[in-house]
């Protein structure tokens, strides 16, 4: 059978680029691909876009799972690339395309020297950025099934050099959640703005009161970010008093316990806020969580193993980072690590208009998958 021609995946999956739970396309050629290296099963969910696959030696041993998740983001394409995206304001600006092939290329090693015993559980994952995917899969029940021992996951990192595998036992990315805050006052007529109920001193004081909760050092225990991502009152109609308003924070904290903490605080600081000016109503609406990643201490160890036995440069990172990843979910529930991949100093960051995956380091991810398998196969979890 030909080779997989790694590149021409991903620029094919860059092409394709589709938001989060919108993977159609992708997810058919991720199937394509897949079902040529042969897995012992496929497992596809009715509610969701997420693909599992099982290479299953039929020999007792150890099941790890590995994920690589497809899912673009909502950035506009402005590179002059000959595989941009095909989609208008959607685009592989955070490497899933390059993950997503990873995980291609791993199904083909796996298929080509299958590993001595145990199996493997490829997760294919959709709906990263939204924080769904991971725990779609988890509600499908399939992994009580499976019940993997470990699980990994990779995240290339820009600012990095190129290759160089970036881990820390404990918390390695942090929880984050969203939040709306929602207040509904009354309007009037502009020219008797008395008759109104305008929300902006609840606003201010609701906004202003969470900005205090800011911890930036990342190095102290008390670490925590409220993040003002949009702050509105009214609308632009000059005829009418402000009479909602809507206040739109990130929060994120390196465990969740702190996370649930500054929750309750944002709850109660809406209550007392809105309290105060009687006739106010308002609410609060959380969404797009995303579990702190839990690095299990044997994970990391075959993370940095794998990395040494690659011959690739090993970096332990002396604090998580502060953006969440979906696969926290999934090392809440099993043993695991989620380790990072420098994909360049030159790279612009994360979601940047101008990033893009490099191709270079799709062989690399692939082979430190595939030692991180065959390792744990011989002997780490026997
Ligand atoms: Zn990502």
């Amino acid at each position: 059978m030909t080779p997989l021609d790694l590149p021409d995946i991903r620029h094919t999956l860059h092409k394709l680029a589709e938001p989060s739970g919108a993977e159609k396309n992708t997810r058919a050629l991720i199937l394509q691909i897949l079902e040529k290296q042969q897995p012992s099963q496929v497992h596809l969910f009715p509610d969701s876009r997420n693909i599992l696959a099982v290479f299953d030696t039929g020999r007792p041993g150890p099941t790890l799972l590995f994920r690589g998740d497809f899912d673009a983001v909502r950035v506009d394409e402005t590179l002059n690339l000959p595989y941009a995206s095909a989609t208008p304001g959607v685009a592989h600006k955070c490497g899933h395309d390059g993950h997503a092939t990873i995980l291609l290329g791993l199904a083909e090693q796996l298929h080509q020297q299958p590993l001595e015993c145990g199996r493997v559980l490829l997760f294919f994952q959709a709906a990263e950025e939204t924080g769904q995917g991971a725990g779609e899969l988890l509600h499908t029940g399939i992994l009580d099934r499976y019940r993997p021992d470990c699980v990994f996951a990779l995240h290339n990192i820009p600012g990095v050099e190129l290759g160089t595998v970036v881990c820390r036992p404990g918390s390695f990315t942090c929880s984050v959640v969203s939040c709306d805050i929602t207040l509904h006052g009354r309007a009037s007529h502009a020219a008797e703005p008395q008759k109104a109920l305008c929300p902006y001193p609840a606003a201010k004081a609701i906004t202003d009161r969470l900005l205090a909760l800011n911890r930036y050092d990342m190095t102290a225990d008390d670490f925590q970010l409220a993040t003002l991502v949009e702050f509105r009152v009214g609308e632009q109609a000059y005829g009418v008093t402000a009479g909602d308003g809507v206040v739109r924070f990130t929060l994120r904290s390196k465990e969740d316990a702190r996370l649930q903490a500054m929750k309750r605080e944002a709850e109660t600081v809406t209550a007392e806020e809105t309290a105060k000016m009687p006739g106010l109503a308002s609410e609060i609406t959380w969404k797009e969580y995303f579990a702190a990643s839990r690095n299990d201490a044997g994970a990391v160890e075959s993370v940095r193993s794998a990395a040494a036995d690659c011959g690739l440069p090993y970096l332990d990172k002396p604090t998580p980072f502060s953006w969440g990843e979906d696969f926290g979910l999934l090392t809440q529930h099993y043993p695991g690590a989620l380790f990072g991949l420098g994909s360049g100093t030159e790279q612009p960051s994360l979601h940047h208009p101008h990033f893009d995956f490099p191709d270079a380091l799709l062989p690399i991810g692939v082979k430190v998958f595939y030692h991180i398998a065959q390792k744990a196969s011989c002997h780490f979890f026997m």
